[in-house]
């Protein structure tokens, strides 16, 4: 039997520029900004978005 897994979708991020961290959605369709600074945390690729900052933790 296989072991039924939680792969989390979600990500916390850490702002590379400001340090706030936020939950982003790892098959994003658009392009997920910083909430304080603006920065761009997380740009669409047409699968997995590619994210920008440090991971810090999986949110189930
Ligand atoms: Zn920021």
């Amino acid at each position: 039997m296989t072991q039924p897994k939680t792969e989390s979708k979600y990500r916390r991020v850490k702002c590379g520029d400001c340090g706030n961290e936020q939950i982003l959605f790892l098959r994003a369709a658009t392009a997920i900004k910083c909430q304080v600074c603006g920065a761009t945390m997380a740009e669409p690729t047409g699968g997995l978005a590619r994210l920008r900052g440090e991971i810090v933790g999986t949110v189930e």
